[in-house]
């Protein structure tokens, strides 16, 4: 598919797992790819996830490479800790320790500012957009990490996929990232090996 035509999926119920999930089959080497490969991918993804920032985040010019880097690189730490929760392993301190300095130097961009007669919080001069695209990630992933929904995070049980999602089913039962896509698949695939006789 041309990347561009690329349609970025929200089905994980959380800004952070939906951020993580901008790759696809992360568990299949042949299949796998990077969807924020480039600068243009960066502010689609901004703009298809509402952030807050994202008019201002797509002013101007594109994000420099150092900056895409930047992105990339903490979203494999994000994907790093999340899949340690889902699969009940140790969260690696070191790499969450680096999702924390992130969101702190964010966090250090930021002032409450009066407009009007109403108090907000604002940019400082010096805020980069790269702060205004992972600040709202960041907070949702450390919202997520230190709340007790964080038991419901999975990850997808397709064999490539590899997303991440909450399960907020009533019976805690949800094994797919999204039921059109892997969930039809796989039970596609399970049809076709009983009607094979190889289950
Ligand atoms: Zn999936």
């Amino acid at each position: 598919m041309d990347n561009r035509e690329y349609r970025y999926q929200f089905v994980a119920g959380n800004l952070a797992l939906d951020f993580v999930n901008t790759v696809a089959f992360r568990a299949d080497p042949g299949k796998k790819k990077d969807h924020l490969q480039h600068a243009e991918d960066v502010h689609r993804w901004a703009s298809q996830a509402q952030l807050p920032d994202w008019g201002a985040i797509n002013s101007g010019r594109l994000v420099g490479t150092a900056s895409l880097r930047r992105i990339r690189a903490i979203r494999e730490q994000l994907f790093a800790v999340f899949r340690a929760v889902a699969a009940d392993d140790p969260i690696p301190a070191d790499t969450l320790a680096q999702v924390g300095d992130a969101l702190h130097d964010c966090s250090a961009k930021r002032c409450l500012s009066i407009e009007g007669a109403e108090v907000r919080w604002a940019w400082r001069p010096g805020a980069r957009r790269t702060d205004y695209l992972l600040y709202p990630v960041l907070t949702a992933a450390t919202d997520l990490l230190t709340s007790v929904s964080c038991s419901l995070v999975r990850q997808c049980e397709d064999a490539g996929c590899g997303w991440l999602f909450l399960d907020r089913s009533n019976a805690r039962s949800r094994r797919w990232c999204s039921m059109a896509d892997c969930g039809n698949r796989n039970k596609a695939r399970k049809h076709y090996r009983r009607e094979a006789g190889l289950i």
